[in-house]
Formats: structure tokens, C-alpha cells, sequence
């Protein structure tokens, strides 16, 4: 999205450069015409050309937008027709006028340098055929004047071309650097900073994901581990902590990679196994369960159950992509399961709900 904005703000510039380009082109051409120096109409052609052509480009331009136009081309065509009307005018004016060929060749060079500022080729290419009629028709008169007001605004928009090439490099370095910001924070506010796992909010998106593919057969599970808070109360909040991290991984572990496991809330956990059937959701089950009990940490608080760290297992199917009866069935299926002693797994479909 954002480098999509970037390349329009460019193509946008490069077609205002041109527009203006041709609208004092225009202007230009119109002023000459209305008000030509020394009151001499004759050899108006490469002017009328000038004026009929830059009216039906930008009229062109405004109509079609999309339309690429090459602008070096335009530029190199305005600068013959300009130097084609100082010449054939040059050579009409009854004495060798220097001043009015400076003053055409000002002319030009204002257009070229106001409009491609930011473009040195079409610069040149616009005042180059202008400056050499322009040396040629007075015959040589002058002529340091003219090359330095050809150097003058040439020097100008290099540096300014050099300027602007670093400003748009920074400017889409800074531009590459925030999307890959924003890119690792959207992906960090999906996860749990604790386990690794995913979060609600990166569950609820991982979901989102698995339903518009519309897949079917989708198991839901919750886990939760059993007698936690006694755990914590004896052991204290930190042992728990890497109690839950180690639960955490042994989950991960125990599951296949397109599984998508998430930390439901506290010590609670959801696991979403796409495509599966109801066997191998219970075989998952049971691989975490034991998974979690072979990690043998100590739980002496883990009222006749264990005397390590155990889990409970709720499972359902998820019909219709309704997910919140799906996790509703398989709370209740978790509650009967911790109901039946803990360190067990029930699915909705082993009870019958009261
Ligand atoms: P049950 O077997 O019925 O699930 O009993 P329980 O003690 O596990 O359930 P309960 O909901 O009463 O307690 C959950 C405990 O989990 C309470 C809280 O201290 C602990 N807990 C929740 N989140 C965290 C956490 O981020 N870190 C730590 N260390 N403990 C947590
Ligand atoms: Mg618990
Ligand atoms: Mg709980």
C-alpha cells in the first residue's frame, strides 16, 4: 500500500513537470503570437505548431491520465520548433539582432529550467537545439553570454537532480524501513510475549484465515493445566512462569506444524487442528497430555493427581464455522475431564451435556 503511494507520487510529479511544461509552452507560443517582438508576424509556423500541439497534449494529458507520454521526446520537439521559429525569425529582422536572441533563448531556457527542474536530460534536450541556432544565427556575437546562460541553469538543476535523488533515496530507505516496523509489530501483536504462542488477537486472524478457505473437518481443543494455582502459591509466580513455557513448547511439539496453537488465557490454551477426524484429534490429545506429564516438572501441590505438572484436554468438532459453539463444547467437555480427576481428556461427544 504504501509503496504503491510512493510510485504514484512519483508518476504524479513526472506528469505535473510535463503539464507545466506544456502550459508555458503554450502560453509562450500564444504571447508570440499575439504580441510578436519587433511586430514581425512572418515565419509563424513552428509557433502555431508549438501552440496547437501543447493545447492537444495537455488536453490529451487531462483526458487520459494513465496514458504514458514520452516527456524527453515532447522536449527535444518543443526545443526544434523554438529553434526553427528564432532562426527563420533571426534571419527576417533587417539587422544582426543580438538582443532579441538572447532574449528568445532566456526564454527557452526559463521553460526548460522551471519545469525540469528535477529532469536534466529533457532539459537539455529542450534548450540544446535553441542554443546552437542561437550561436549560429549571430554569428558568433556574444556568444560567451549565451553559453553562460546555457551553463548557468544547466549547472543549476544537476545539482538539483543530485539533491533530489538523495532526498528520494532517504526518503524510500525510510519509506522500506516502516513497513518492515510495521510489518514486525503487527506480527508481535499477535503473539503472546510469554510463550510464543499466539494470542487471541493472532488466533482470531489465524481463524479468520482457516474459515474463508472453507476447509471442513476442523477439531477445536482446549487445554488447561491442572491445579495451577497451587502451583504458583508454592512455588512462587516465576517458577510458574517457566512452568508455562515449557507447557507451552511441549504442546507446539506435540502437534503438526499446520496446527494452530494459541494461549487461550492464563494457564489455558487452545489448540485448532484443521482437517482432522475425531481419532487422530484424540490421538493428538493424548500425545500432548503425555507429552506435558513426561516433562516431569515437580508438582507436589497437584492434589491427587500427579506429583509433576499435568494437563487437561476438552475436545469438539467445529461445524458450520460456528467456533463459538465449537470452544462452548469444548469447555464443557474440559470442564467433565477435569471433573473426571484431571490429567485426562473427555470430547463433547463422550457426554452428554445436563
Ligand atoms: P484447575 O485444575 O481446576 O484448572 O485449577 P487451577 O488452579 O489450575 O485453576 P485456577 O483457574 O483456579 O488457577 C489458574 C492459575 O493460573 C491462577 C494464576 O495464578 C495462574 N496463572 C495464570 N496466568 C499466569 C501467568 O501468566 N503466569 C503464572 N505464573 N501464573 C499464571
Ligand atoms: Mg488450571
Ligand atoms: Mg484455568
Amino acid at each position: 500500500m504504501t509503496a504503491h503511494a510512493w510510485q504514484s507520487l512519483r508518476t504524479k510529479k513526472y506528469q505535473l513537470s510535463l503539464r507545466l511544461f506544456l502550459f508555458l509552452n503554450l502560453f509562450s507560443a500564444f504571447f508570440s503570437l499575439l504580441s510578436p517582438l519587433y511586430s514581425l508576424y512572418s515565419s509563424t509556423l513552428p509557433v502555431i505548431v508549438i501552440a496547437v500541439g501543447s493545447g492537444v497534449i495537455l488536453l490529451c494529458h487531462w483526458r487520459f491520465p494513465q496514458k504514458k507520454i514520452n516527456i524527453l521526446l515532447i522536449s527535444l520537439a518543443a526545443g526544434c520548433l523554438w529553434a526553427w521559429h528564432v532562426g527563420v525569425k533571426t534571419l527576417e529582422l533587417p539587422t544582426n539582432n543580438t538582443s532579441y536572441v538572447i532574449i528568445a533563448l532566456l526564454t527557452i531556457l526559463f521553460i526548460g529550467t522551471i519545469s525540469f527542474s528535477n529532469n536534466i536530460r529533457a532539459f537539455t534536450l529542450n534548450s540544446l537545439p535553441v542554443v546552437i541556432i542561437c550561436l549560429i544565427v549571430s554569428h558568433g556575437e556574444q556568444w560567451v553570454r549565451m553559453l553562460y546562460c546555457f551553463a548557468l541553469p544547466l549547472v543549476g538543476v544537476s545539482i538539483h537532480c543530485v539533491i533530489q535523488k538523495r532526498y528520494d533515496k532517504f526518503a524510500q530507505q525510510l519509506m522500506y524501513q516502516l513497513i518492515a516496523e510495521r510489518e514486525t509489530l503487527n506480527d508481535l501483536s499477535m503473539l503472546d510475549p510469554l510463550t510464543g504462542l499466539y494470542n487471541r488477537r493472532g488466533l482470531q486472524h489465524r481463524l479468520d484465515e482457516q474459515l474463508a478457505q472453507n476447509a471442513k473437518d476442523h477439531y477445536v481443543m482446549l487445554l488447561d493445566i491442572d491445579h495451577f494455582k497451587a502451583y504458583n502459591d508454592h512455588y512462587g509466580h516465576m517458577m510458574g512462569d517457566k512452568a508455562l513455557i515449557r507447557v507451552s513448547t511441549a504442546i507446539r511439539d506435540a502437534v503438526r506444524s499446520r496446527d494452530i496453537v494459541a494461549r487461550y488465557g492464563g494457564e489455558e490454551f487452545m489448540v485448532l487442528l484443521p482437517q482432522s477426524d475425531a481419532q487422530s484429534a484424540m490421538r493428538t490429545a493424548e500425545r500432548i497430555r503425555q507429552q506435558v506429564y513426561d516433562l516431569k516438572i515437580p508438582h507436589m501441590f497437584n492434589e491427587s493427581v500427579a506429583t509433576n505438572v499435568t494437563i487437561s484436554i476438552g475436545i469438539a468438532p467445529l461445524i458450520a464455522n460456528n467456533v463459538n459453539l465449537a470452544l462452548e463444547n469444548a469447555d464443557r467437555a474440559l470442564y467433565e475431564a477435569k471433573h473426571l480427576g484431571r490429567n485426562s481428556i473427555l470430547t463433547s461427544e463422550q457426554f452428554t451435556p445436563a
